[in-house]
C-alpha cells in the first residue's frame, strides 16, 4: 500500500463491461490501477479516458499464464460472461476460470494482496430454491453447455476458500446477478443488449422459449458500488450482489419496446438447453454486512443504457 487508502490495484478483465466501470471508480478516487486483459471480449476504447494518466497502466496478458506484479488488491474479473462468448470455446472458459483464479490466488498469496473474485448467480444453476440465498448450494448440470462457466465459477470459489484456509489469503467472493448498462457489447447475445440493439434497428425482439423465465437485473453503477464495498469490508462472502426486482423476459421485452418503439414485434425462438427458469437474489447479507442495496430501478437503468447504445452503437 502506498499511503493511507491509496492502493495499487490489479483489475483482471478490466477492459470488459464491469471491469472498465470499476476502473473508472478506482481512478476517480485517486488510486493506482493496473488493468490486465487479453481482449477476448474487452475493448481498449472502454479505457481511453485513462490512457495518458500516470496512475493507470494496461497489460495485455492471459490469466491462464502466471504473472508477477506488486499489488495490494486484485479484482479478479477476467472471464467471458455472456453465454455466446463463454460457449465459443468452452474448454478455454473452464481454463480461464480454474487456472486464471489459481494464478491470481498464487499472486495474492505471494505479494500479500487481497483478492476479490467476480463469481456469479450461475453457481445456483437452475435453482430449486427461490429466491436464492447464499446458503443455497445450487442445482448445476455438470455436463451441459453452460457447465464450463457454472462449474468453472464453482471451482474458482472453492479455490478461494482453500487459499483462505491453507494460506490465510484474504478473499472476497461476490456472486453477481445479471447486470446491464452502458458498454455492454451489442453483439454479446445477452438479453438486455440483444433487445436494445434489435429495437434500435427496428427488428423484432427475440424471446427464447415462452418468455416466462425470470431474471433480476442490476444496473452497473449499483453493482460496482456493491463490489467496492465488499472489497473494503471484512466479509469474505460469498455474498449476493444483485437487484431483487424480478421480471419475466417477456416483461423486459415490453419495457424495452415501450421506450424505443411500442409497435415492434416480439417473436419466439427455441429456449437454449439448461436455461434457468427463475433467478432472484436474497440480498439480506449485503444489506447487513455492506449496508448495500441497489438504487436504480429497471426502467431508469434501461433508459440510461438505451441512451448510451443510441450514441455509441448506431
Ligand atoms: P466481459 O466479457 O465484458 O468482461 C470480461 C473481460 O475479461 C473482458 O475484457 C475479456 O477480454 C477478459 N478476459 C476473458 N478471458 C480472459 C483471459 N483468459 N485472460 C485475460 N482476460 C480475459 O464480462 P463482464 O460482464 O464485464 O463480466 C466480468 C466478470 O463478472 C466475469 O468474471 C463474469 O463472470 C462476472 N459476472 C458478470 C455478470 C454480468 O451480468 N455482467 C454476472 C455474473 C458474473
Ligand atoms: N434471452 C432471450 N432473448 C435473447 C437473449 C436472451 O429471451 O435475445 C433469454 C435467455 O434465454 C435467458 C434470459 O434471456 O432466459 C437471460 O439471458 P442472458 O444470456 O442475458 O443471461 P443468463 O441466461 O446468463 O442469465
Amino acid at each position: 500500500m502506498k499511503n493511507n487508502q491509496q492502493y495499487r490495484n490489479l483489475v483482471t478483465g478490466g477492459a470488459g463491461f464491469l471491469g472498465s466501470h470499476l476502473i473508472d471508480r478506482l481512478m476517480e478516487s485517486g488510486e493506482e490501477v493496473i488493468c490486465l486483459d487479453n481482449y477476448f471480449t474487452g475493448r481498449k476504447e472502454n479505457l481511453s479516458q485513462w490512457m495518458n494518466n500516470k496512475r493507470f497502466e494496461l497489460i495485455r496478458h492471459d490469466v491462464t499464464e502466471p504473472i508477477r506484479i506488486e499489488v495490494d488488491r486484485i479484482w479478479h474479473l477476467a472471464c467471458p460472461a455472456s453465454p455466446v462468448h463463454y460457449q465459443f470455446n468452452p474448454i478455454k472458459t473452464a481454463k480461464t476460470s480454474f487456472l486464471g483464479t489459481y494464478n491470481m490466488l498464487g499472486l495474492a498469496r505471494r505479494v500479500g494482496a487481497r483478492l476479490l473474485l467476480a463469481s456469479t448467480s450461475e453457481v445456483y444453476g437452475d435453482p430449486e430454491v427461490h429466491p436464492q440465498p447464499e446458503s443455497y448450494r445450487g442445482c448445476v448440470n455438470t455436463i451441459g453447455i453452460r457447465s464450463c462457466y457454472d462449474e468453472g465459477k464453482r471451482i474458482a470459489e472453492t479455490l478461494c476458500f482453500d487459499y483462505q484456509r491453507m494460506h490465510s489469503t484474504e478473499i472476497r467472493v461476490m456472486r453477481i446477478f445479471n447486470t446491464y448498462g452502458p458498454r455492454m457489447l451489442a453483439n454479446d447475445g445477452r438479453v438486455v443488449s440483444n433487445f436494445i440493439t434489435q429495437a434500435l434497428q427496428g427488428e423484432p425482439l427475440t424471446i427464447y422459449g415462452d418468455g416466462r423465465q425470470t431474471r433480476s437485473f442490476c444496473y452497473v453503477n449499483d453493482l460496482i458500488e456493491g463490489m467496492i464495498r465488499l472489497m473494503n469490508s471484512d466479509c469474505s462472502g460469498p455474498i449476493n450482489i444483485g437487484n431483487p426486482g424480478e421480471f419475466t423476459i417477456r416483461q423486459l421485452a415490453e419495457l424495452v419496446r415501450k421506450q424505443i418503439n411500442p409497435n415492434l414485434k416480439l417473436i419466439n425462438k427455441p429456449l437454449p438447453s439448461d436455461d434457468p427458469m427463475q433467478r432472484k437474489p436474497v440480498i439480506d447479507l449485503a444489506l447487513d454486512k455492506l449496508n448495500w442495496t441497489p438504487k436504480i430501478p429497471l426502467e431508469q437503468g434501461l433508459k440510461q443504457t438505451i441512451d448510451w447504445f443510441k450514441t455509441n452503437t448506431l
